[in-house]
């Protein structure tokens, strides 16, 4: 080894101090330079050969001396449009470093994956003076030092790590070659509501037995990933056209749809799936991963057991729908989420003797949001907790102002699905009672009809605990929620809410208009209140006083209003 080399790899070279090629360092790097497992090499700046070490003999099939001076297949652009190399070039001038993934022809003609890394060394001047690489075997370093990292536990299946780095190294390997590849994501339908209903045990057998079925489906050079909890990937490289990946699709789809035996229980399930495309659908692994999801998201919607092709209108909304759920995330902190109030009146008197308060989102870019929209997001995502809890302490605060102020109101606050199943929704409740110092019968909570029957000895015991407390409890939306009959009196509530969907057409449509004298008869004989939301004409109105309905809520009175707007309605019928 030359005097040069010796000084690049103490990572000085050329600035006159270097080691003293007699020292013990000396002795011991060369003979680490000469035995590693790695090949090892260094260039000049131009990326000849100074030296090299046996194993890169070995791994690359070049042959020292002859190869000296000369700039080795490796590191030699395909051609002027060689995208890989002119990046590999970039960032080795920019930091100073490559690391990464090649394909590499062996001295034996085979082609193998090797981790290539390259550093540049550079003089007190900051001229670069070496290159010094190394290249290892990808196989031989995953197995090593990664497997417990890259490979997933249960289904012995390359996991998301090993997804995102085989990925690019199949982009870079597809554009080098001018070839299609594909990224199929697949997700298990219901996969939650299994584990819930049949617990983790099978839970887990059949992510395994999924695990197989998928792997049978595709070549052996495609490889299947546990991607997520119940999501798997598939790289399929090497198609020769688009409609390649729809026949694997299609294929996993008959192959996972039906029964599964599991445990001896027959687990029905189906996957959907979905496909993006290099190039066409994505040029690196972000965009190829992300546009795959977004597919997935579009096949999940459109019903189980589908598989859908990325298209961009796609990402426009998935991208929507993620822009919306990660302003939600700040959205409470940053004060943008306020409660409007809507008046409930009794028609006898003309007076409000309550009001629903209702969340609104004030975005700062895309303006009022309704709760239809950003609800089911907040749900998703589990940040109906937080905020639930908030409208429900802040609504406490607000209806207690209003009694100080001599109005005592009811307050209707709407509870969502995920909070009527919270354990502590009582301490809850409890704790906002208290800190507002408002009576608990003016508080009245709103479960709709759909949420309660749903698992109703459940429901029973939750509205037991919370009826405890003395607040009120009203059935919302009722008539669209099929009602047990027997349940519904058996539960502690005091008022039915009538959907709007059944005034809309009263009086003229005669089926609406006699369930709606149904739903009042039958909460006079229950002895419950029952109001009628969403009342918008007078002659609804009228209706509903000719069969008996006192309450009413709608727009006919007033639409959802802010605080300060409230108070003058208040203002309007209570003279100060
Ligand atoms: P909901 O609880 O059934 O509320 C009644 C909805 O009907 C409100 O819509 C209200 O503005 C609307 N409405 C009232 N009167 C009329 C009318 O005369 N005509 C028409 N066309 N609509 C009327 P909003 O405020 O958009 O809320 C929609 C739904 O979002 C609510 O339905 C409720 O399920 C949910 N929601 C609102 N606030 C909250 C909240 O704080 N927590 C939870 N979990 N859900 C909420
Ligand atoms: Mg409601
Ligand atoms: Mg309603």
């Amino acid at each position: 080894m030359d005097n040069n080399t010796e000084k690049t790899h103490t990572g000085d070279a050329g600035n006159g101090s270097s080691t003293d090629p007699s020292s013990p360092e000396s002795a011991f790097f060369d003979v680490f330079f000469t035995n590693a497992s790695e090949a090892i090499f260094i260039t000049d700046p131009k990326g000849r050969l100074i030296t090299a070490n046996s194993s890169f003999t070995t791994m690359t099939g070049i042959t020292l001396p002859g190869a000296l001076g000369k700039i080795p297949a490796i590191l030699k652009p395909e051609g002027p449009d060689d995208d890989f190399y002119h990046t590999l070039l970039r960032t080795l001038k920019r930091k100073g470093n490559w690391r990464g993934e090649i394909l590499n022809t062996r001295g034996n003609g085979e082609i193998c994956r090797e981790w290539l890394s390259i550093s540049s060394y550079k003089n007190k001047h900051d001229e670069t003076t070496h290159y010094v690489g190394t290249l290892m075997d990808a196989a031989t370093q995953m197995s090593q030092s990664l497997s417990k990292h890259y490979y997933d536990s249960l289904t012995k299946l390359p996991n998301r790590l090993l997804l995102q780095d085989r990925l690019e190294f199949m982009i870079n390997h597809a554009r080098r070659n001018n070839e299609l590849m594909a990224l199929l994501l697949l997700d298990i339908d219901r996969f939650r509501l299994i584990n819930d209903t049949f617990g983790y045990e099978i839970g887990d057998k059949l992510l395994q037995t999924i695990a197989e079925r998928l792997q049978t489906c595709v070549r052996d050079v495609d490889v299947v990933f546990r991607s997520g909890d119940d999501e798997f990937a598939i790289i399929l490289e090497e198609i020769a056209h688009m409609e390649d990946a729809a026949k694997v699709a299609k294929r996993i789809l008959t192959s996972c749809a039906g029964p599964l035996p599991v445990n001896g229980h027959d687990i029905h399930t189906s996957v959907c799936i979905g496909i993006s495309i290099f190039p066409t659908d994505g040029d690196g692994k972000v965009q190829m991963l992300q546009n795959a999801e977004a597919a997935m998201l579009r096949a999940r919607e459109t019903g189980l057991n589908n598989y859908q092709h990325y298209k961009p209108s796609m990402n426009a909304r998935a991208l929507e729908r993620l822009t919306l759920e990660n302003d939600l995330r700040s959205a409470l902190s940053r004060y943008e989420l306020c409660t409007f109030f809507q008046p409930q009146v009794e028609i006898k008197t003309s007076k409000i003797t309550g009001m629903e308060a209702l969340l609104r989102w004030k975005h700062p870019e895309l303006g009022m949001i309704p709760p239809a929209q950003f609800i089911p997001i907040a749900e998703d995502t589990g940040l109906i907790l937080s905020i639930g809890e908030w409208v429900l302490r802040s609504s406490c605060l607000q209806a207690r102002k209003w009694q100080m102020m001599g109005v005592p109101l009811v307050i209707s606050v709407n509870l969502s699905a995920n909070q009527f199943q919270q354990q502590n929704l009582v301490s809850i409740v409890e704790s906002a009672l208290k800190n507002s110092g408002m009576p608990p019968d003016l508080l009245e909570l709103e479960i709709t009809e759909s949420m309660s029957m749903k698992n109703p000895e459940d429901t029973m015991k939750m509205l037991t605990a919370l009826k405890d407390l003395g607040v009120r409890i009203a059935i919302d939306d009722f008539g669209t929620g099929y009602s047990s009959l027997s349940y519904l009196k058996r539960f502690p509530i005091d008022t039915l809410k009538i959907d709007r969907s059944f005034l809309m057409d009263i009086p003229e449509n005669p089926r609406d208009a006699e369930i709606v004298k149904a739903i009042i008869a039958m909460a006079h004989s229950l002895k419950l209140a029952v109001i009628a939301e969403g009342v918008e004409t007078e002659l609804q109105a009228q209706y509903l006083v000719e069969n008996g309905c006192a309450k009413m809520q709608g727009y006919l009175f007033s639409p959802p209003v802010p605080e300060n707007e409230f108070e003058r309605l208040l203002k309007k019928q209570v003279p100060a």
